[in-house]
């Protein structure tokens, strides 16, 4: 069907609503309330409200089970999207049906197309930036998600009991909060931060970036910049400062060349999507550590945003040995920033290292009450010296719904109530917990886990409540019983 008129937002909100009814959602609530102190203790709270926290919670409301959101963003501004993000659209392409759980009117194209139309769908190259947060915004109204914003999680200590305790800070008060599962939808650096060079250590802080960082880009005017890394990132940040009116941006690349071919995409059908959990681990090793060694490319079109600026070089085999910063010229400028290569020596005004991010649980001192007790895949295989890779060393090795599994049986009791649904399950799972491509099929696995998990953990007040029930279906006036001796010949009627 062609649609060249829009039918607009309500319309289809209504056309969404009428979706969710025919599927009975949410799903009738069937857990029992558990109590300390005479507290409801929460079910479920996942931390995090991105696109990963958001189908998390749909999927689990489609199980009849209702999960609170917190997050330290401002309502609207979770992820980074609208944030930290510099790409004019997404990378992905715009057919990919994201978080809508197998639900059509849930996609960015029914979205769209109710907005917009058929014909500027058809138009659409990728999907802007801000538009995606949008959508999510939306998404986020439709399905109801609960969601505290302003809310930073401090510490997460799983205990002995079957809950985990938060400390939270929420409108600047602490509090906390027991849940009996808590999922850490915590992003791409979900378990760590930025990856930091060594060269850049000694810096003045206010001279450099990561790429993840909020950078005002107006600084940037009339200064030489250099930009270290050539991934999407890295062409995001440059193209914002030559777009601010930067004097240069040189790139320094440490490989031969840019990647061309994205790896990652050839691996994402459905039997790795459902699959890698189950390979053997030296596969899943083998594919996750080919995908990191190949690394992938950045987009064309961010490629071209760059080089289409005369004063964009692009310097290929060049490592960056150590930066340091020239004295103070007498009129009080700054000294430039004099960067060390296998090319020579670069003078810059501002560096910005885009050098993805590390799992690091020093960064993240929320998990430190247990951070020391996670089992990581460096317990649990050694690889050929030739496939080392740091990444999947520090990577959890997860259990079968995302929770973390102790490193010493019995050392950490409670530490697989927290369920690891961010980017670093990756080896794990595959990237089911974080990008948009297979996002609702890790949310909907992690949901129907849950469930199974708190049927096993409830089975005595499920048995109580099949043996309670007495709902009849008859009410004795359906039928009458029959004279035998009417209808039965028998050697006893003879
Ligand atoms: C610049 C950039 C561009 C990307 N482009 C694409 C793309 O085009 N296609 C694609 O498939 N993927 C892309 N990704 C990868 C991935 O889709 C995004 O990282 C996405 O945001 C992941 O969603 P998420 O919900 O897992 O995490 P996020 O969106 O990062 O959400 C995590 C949330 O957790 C909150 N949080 C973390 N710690 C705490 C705490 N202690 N207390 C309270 N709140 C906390 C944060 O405030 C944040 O809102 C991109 C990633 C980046 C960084």
């Amino acid at each position: 069907m062609t649609l060249t008129t829009p039918i607009g937002l309500a319309a289809h909100e209504a056309r969404v609503a009428d979706d969710l009814i025919s599927l009975n959602w949410p799903g009738k609530a069937w857990m029992p309330t558990l109590r300390h102190d005479g507290e409801p203790i929460d079910d479920v709270v996942i931390i995090g409200a991105g696109q990963a926290g958001l189908a998390a919670a749909f999927g689990l409301a489609q199980q009849g089970i209702i999960a609170t959101l917190l997050d330290r963003a401002p309502a609207g501004d979770e992820g980074p999207w609208a944030t930290t993000a510099r790409m004019e659209t997404l990378r992905s392409p715009k057919e990919l049906t994201g978080p809508a759980m197998g639900i059509p009117s849930l996609t960015f194209r029914a979205w769209f197309i109710a907005q917009f139309g058929d014909v500027a769908w058809r138009a659409l190259d990728k999907i802007p930036r801000l538009q995606w947060m949008d959508y999510l915004r939306w998404y986020r109204r439709v399905t109801r998600a609960l969601v505290v914003n302003g809310c930073e999680v401090l510490r997460v200590e799983p205990t002995a009991q079957p809950w985990v305790r938060l400390h939270v800070r929420e409108d600047g008060v602490e509090r906390v909060r027991l849940a009996r599962r808590v999922v850490l939808a915590t992003g791409r650096d979900g378990l760590g931060g930025p990856a930091i060079p060594d060269f850049v250590r000694g810096l003045p802080r206010r001279r450099w970036a990561h790429s993840s960082d909020p950078i005002d880009a107006s600084r940037l005017r009339g200064l030489r910049v250099a930009v270290v890394g050539a991934g999407s990132s890295a062409m995001d940040s440059a193209a914002t400062a030559l777009e601010h009116g930067a004097a240069s941006v040189d790139f320094l690349i440490r490989r031969p060349d840019i990647p061309r071919i994205n790896k990652s995409k050839a691996s994402g059908v459905p039997g790795l999507t459902h699959g890698h959990y189950d390979l053997p681990d030296a596969w899943k090793w083998r594919i996750r550590h080919y995908i990191n060694a190949q690394q992938v490319p950045p987009p064309r079109g961010s490629t071209l945003r760059v080089s289409r600026h005369p004063n964009a070089y692009f310097h290929v085999d060049c490592p960056v040995t150590a930066v340091r910063t020239l004295p103070e010229q007498p009129d009080g400028t700054p000294g430039a920033l004099r960067i060390q290569t296998r090319l020579g020596e670069l003078e810059a005004d501002f560096l910005i290292v885009s050098t993805g991010f590390v799992i690091d649980w020093a960064q993240r001192p929320e998990f430190a009450a247990f951070a020391h007790c996670v089992r990581t895949w460096g317990e649990r295989h050694r690889p050929d010296p030739a496939d080392a890779d740091a990444e999947l060393r520090d990577s959890p090795d997860l259990g079968p719904v995302f929770e973390f599994q102790e490193k010493t049986p019995g050392a950490c009791p409670g530490v697989s109530r927290i369920h690891a649904f961010c980017y670093p399950a990756a080896l794990s799972f595959g990237t089911i917990s974080g990008d948009i491509p297979a996002i609702s099929d890790g949310a909907r696995r992690l949901a129907t886990g849950l469930a199974s998990l708190f049927y096993r953990e409830d089975v005595e007040h499920h048995w109580q409540v099949l043996q309670a029930y007495a709902e009849p279906e008859l009410q004795g006036d359906e039928w009458t019983r029959a004279d035998p001796a009417a209808r039965f010949i028998g050697p006893d009627r003879a």
